[in-house]
């Protein structure tokens, strides 16, 4: 910091707790951004998220603030829509390969650039803040490094509270909130998937077979697994069974433990085929793992599609009679709400009269 003038405080302090009475992960990074900014007087601050789902490692802008304002390209909850891999990005690249700040010229304006990797208490990196600056930034380093550590303890919070902790699966408040987001999303007629309103030129429209869908996962004769082997392995099997969701869907669907032994999954706009070949792979991933002791487990999956006008309620009613009808009709298997009332075997329900029926 350049001096602790009771201004200089005061602005810390101010933006601190800015950060911290935050909720949402991306408002949070917007305001650990927007403090940077402000407080070393930068051109330019962002925040790239980092995501590693098979050896290769994707960025994704999440936000920018700058003097023109703040842009937001994702919700918090969701991935970026535009992710890339790394090697496009060699300022990231540098600073993960030093695992601490790395310092060079932005391309763009030639200014001094300070790039900081943030990483999970684990020691994973889950992102990168980035700084652009007008003159030297090494003697700030205490106060940015001060003030990601702030964030990172309040996001570290935010994490624990959306996460089921046997599973370490998002928990059914998130997913509660996520259909919801979902919903607003698809009702914005300039929709795209990271849907930043303050970004009107970078919508485009989705083509009209592209959809999000939502499973719903349920154990067979689970009651069975508890009673034969007991509790613990029961809970051995739910956290087993979440690791082979978490390596069969993608990084960007979903997934959620909505209670018992009962999951969810939210899948990015794709067609219904891709819909089913998703549940279907997770289907065939757990029918063939070994579980310790209790040997072969099967899931069965019902699902629907989220569509525009459809309520929380509606679209998980759909989901679970395509789960009931799986149950009723052999179990480890995967419906599709739509081909099931496509072939008379499930009736259209009318839907409710307020759209703000929720669950
Ligand atoms: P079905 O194929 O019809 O789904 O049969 P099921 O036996 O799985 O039936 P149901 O879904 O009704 O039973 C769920 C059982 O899951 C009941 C409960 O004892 C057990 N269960 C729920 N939550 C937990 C948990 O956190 N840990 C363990 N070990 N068992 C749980
Ligand atoms: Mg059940
Ligand atoms: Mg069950």
């Amino acid at each position: 910091m350049a001096d602790s003038t009771p201004n200089t405080v005061e602005r810390l302090f101010f933006h601190m707790a800015q950060i911290t009475q935050l909720r949402n992960r991306a408002q949070a990074v917007v305001a650990l951004l927007g403090a940077l900014h402000e407080l070393l007087d930068a051109r330019r601050a962002s925040f790239h998220s980092l995501l590693a789902p098979s050896g290769d490692m994707l960025v994704g802008l999440v936000a920018t603030v700058d003097s023109d304002g703040t842009r937001l390209h994702c919700d918090g909850l969701a991935w970026p829509d535009d992710m890339a891999l790394i090697e496009g990005y060699p300022h990231l690249q540098a600073s993960l390969r030093l695992r601490g700040s790395h310092y060079d010229a932005d391309p763009e304006s030639g200014c001094p650039r300070l790039t900081l990797p943030l990483t999970e208490s684990s020691g994973e990196p889950f992102g990168f803040v980035t700084l652009v600056v007008d003159g030297p930034i090494v003697a700030d380093d205490t106060l940015i490094g001060g003030l990601v550590a702030v964030f990172d303890n309040h996001r570290q919070l935010l994490d624990y509270a959306e996460v089921d902790t046997l599973t370490r699966l998002l928990n059914r408040k998130t997913f509660d909130e996520s259909l919801l987001r979902v919903l607003a999303r698809i009702g914005d007629p300039g929709d795209i998937e990271s849907g930043a309103p303050s970004l009107p030129h970078r919508r485009r429209s989705r083509p009209e077979t592209l959809h999000h869908w939502l499973g719903v996962v349920d154990i067979d004769h689970f009651k069975r697994i508890n009673d034969n082997f007991g509790h613990l392995i029961g809970d051995e099997v739910l956290i087993l069974l979440a690791n082979i969701m978490r390596a069969s869907f993608r990084a960007q669907d979903r997934l959620f433990r909505f209670g018992g032994e009962e999951f969810v999954v939210l899948i990015k706009p794709t067609e219904a085929e891709n819909a089913a070949l998703a549940f279907e792979r997770f289907r065939q991933a757990v029918a063939s793992f070994d579980f310790p002791q209790v040997g072969r487990v099967t899931v069965s999956t019902g699902f629907a599609r989220i569509g525009l006008g459809d309520t929380p309620s509606m679209i998980f009613d759909n989901a679970d009679e395509a789960l009931y009808w799986a149950k009723g009709h052999g179990r480890d298997q995967v419906c599709s709400h739509e081909q099931l009332v496509a072939e008379g075997k499930l009736q259209l329900r009318e839907a409710p009269a307020s759209e703000m029926e929720l669950f």
